[in-house]
């Protein structure tokens, strides 16, 4: 008799692993959904940036709305901001906007308040929660289930997605999966698996007009031969039951049966098989090889069927996911190609950094009023300069430039005309000048001008013209004023022996000026330490 028994334990090890297996699969399909609008709403976000967040919002959610899913259309998304103001609510739109967070019903409990909690830790993940359930008759009022949903954050927008199922139609629906499966297997001619829920009615049974039938009340010979079998399902760990079957296949008559059922815990089934004492006392000498046949066969099929349900659900599988992975793959490409835009304008906007990081540099760099490079600039490249000096063994000379009585122009022309007349300075020595030589505005009316690989003489001959050009120099400020002005100079050469830093060679210049000045102004002075200064007299 343990023949029966194996076969119905094996039953319901199929029976286990392809309830497994669906739910998954129900899972699994919620979250691809999700996938698919959360490419919708990031490709929307990037391609939409600079608009404003209620624009970007307004956008995902016509492109989301009317999306509906799963076998009875029933599906449809859901957004909420990450403090729970609803965003995208299909069905009553007019509570967009409205905050959930504290969204009590006596048995909602806080929903939405746990899905902020679990999105506290997680940025995507499966969670369960209790909501209505839209009736499909619009007369009852809408209950509240448990809905098994997927949810993930889209954290640029401070919003998170969701989609859910009720958990009662996913169990419907694998309930009619694994009803099919009952319904489809068969062992030898006379034997069919049978199945009815708590109640009596008929799941699966070798008369396909029973299915779907309450056999509460069959009875056989005065017992209530269904209800106990479904005590028997249900209040043991399998058991066995004899009694008068109605019918048997074979001989179209009544007959003695030993049947095995056991409860199937995951649907509340109770699935049994039977076997008819006329077949075992006719088979008797042949039950055992018979019996092990039977089992090799049912084995056989097990293996047959579980692995035809194994093969098709994942070729459905495939299917799903690469139906997924094509329109991923057609968001990706759109993706990449934002990328690289964003990427080109990224690297046009770091140029143009670049350039007015460089162009602020060189501000700092430059005196407004000449556009002569400022004090700054001397100290900073004087060092290299001497230093330059002495690897390439080639003299180095600076002078020290002062306009003569400059107060006097801003007291008698004005402070402008001041200006103007440094601007003009500044344009004569630039004109003048070699672009190796470093001109620089150092004080109000004093000017420092490096020149590189000159000699004393060099220095002095350049800075006599400049004397020169500076005192032809005639500024026009009114129709018949023109005004005219000199300057003093004073040269150093570099000395690598003294010259450790600028601070030496500027005062030897300084000197030179000084004596420039006090000699009668308008004129060239070379810094000699023996005071034996050269000088030249207009
Ligand atoms: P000296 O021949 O001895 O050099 O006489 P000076 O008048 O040129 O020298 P002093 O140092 O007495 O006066 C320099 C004047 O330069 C004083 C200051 O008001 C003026 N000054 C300094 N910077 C500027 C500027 O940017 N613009 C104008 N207009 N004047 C300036
Ligand atoms: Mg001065
Ligand atoms: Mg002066």
């Amino acid at each position: 008799m343990g023949i029966v028994k194996n076969r119905i334990e094996n039953i319901i090890n199929l029976l286990e692993k392809n309830y497994n297996q669906k739910i998954e699969a129900e899972k699994e399909e919620i979250k691809n959904t999700i996938n698919i609008a959360y490419n919708v709403i990031e490709n929307t976000y990037y391609e939409n940036k600079n608009d404003d967040k209620k624009n970007i919002l307004l956008k995902i959610n016509k492109q989301l709305r009317n999306q509906r899913f799963y076998d009875n259309a029933s599906g449809y998304y859901f957004i909420y901001s990450n403090n729970g103001t609803s965003i995208l609510h299909p069905h009553l739109p007019h509570l967009e906007g409205t905050n959930f967070s504290t969204f009590k019903d006596e048995s909602t409990k806080l929903a939405l308040k746990k899905l902020l909690l679990f999105l506290e830790k997680k940025n995507a993940g499966y969670v369960s929660w209790k909501w209505y359930k839209p009736n499909k008759n619009t007369e009852k009022k809408s209950e509240v289930k448990e809905k098994i949903g997927y949810l993930k954050k889209f954290a640029p927008l401070n919003i998170f997605i969701g989609s859910a199922k009720y958990k009662d139609d996913i169990e419907l629906s694998v309930k009619k999966n694994l009803q099919e499966l009952l319904n489809i297997i068969r062992y030898d001619k006379d034997n069919y698996i049978f199945a009815y829920d708590e109640l009596g009615n008929t799941i699966s049974h070798i008369k396909k007009d029973l299915i779907g039938k309450n056999r509460w009340d069959i009875s056989s010979n005065g017992r209530l031969l269904m209800q106990e079998i479904i005590k028997k399902a249900f209040t043991t760990d399998g058991s066995y039951i004899k009694y008068l079957a109605t019918i048997n296949p074979s001989t179209k008559e009544s007959s003695n049966k030993i049947s095995y059922v056991k409860l199937f815990s995951r649907t509340n089934w109770a699935i049994g098989t039977g076997m008819y004492n006329s077949i075992i006392f006719e088979n008797i000498k042949n039950k055992q090889k018979l019996m092990k046949k039977n089992l090799d066969n049912t084995i056989y099929k097990v293996i047959i069927y579980s692995f035809l349900i194994t093969s098709f659900s994942l070729l459905i599988m495939i299917l799903i996911s690469r139906k997924v992975g094509d329109i991923i793959k057609k968001y990706k490409d759109h993706l990449t190609e934002i990328n690289n835009t964003l990427e080109l304008k990224v690297k046009d906007r770091t140029k143009e950094l670049e350039d007015s990081k460089n162009l602020l540099k060189e501000m700092t760099l430059r005196d407004p009023l000449t556009n002569l490079y400022n004090r700054r600039y001397f100290e900073s490249i004087i060092d290299e300069l001497m230093s330059l000096s002495i690897r390439e063994e080639e003299s180095l000379c600076l002078i020290m430039l002062d306009i003569d009585k400059f107060k006097n122009i801003n007291d008698n022309y004005g402070h402008d005309i001041g200006d103007e007349v440094l601007k003009k300075l500044a344009d004569n020595l630039l004109s003048r000048l070699r672009q190796s030589d470093v001109i620089t505005r150092i004080g109000g009316e004093e000017f420092a001008i490096v020149f590189p690989k000159t000699s004393i003489d060099g220095a002095y001959k350049t800075s006599e013209k400049i004397r020169k050009a500076v005192e032809k120099l005639e500024i026009k400020i009114k129709e018949n004023i023109l005004i005219s002005f000199t300057v003093s100079i004073g040269i150093a050469i570099f000395d690598k022996n003294i010259d450790k830093d600028v601070h030496s060679i500027l005062k030897r210049a300084d000197i030179a000026l000084y004596q420039a000045k006090d000699t009668g102004r308008n004129k060239v002075v070379v810094f000699n330490e023996n005071k034996n200064i050269k000088s030249i007299k207009k």
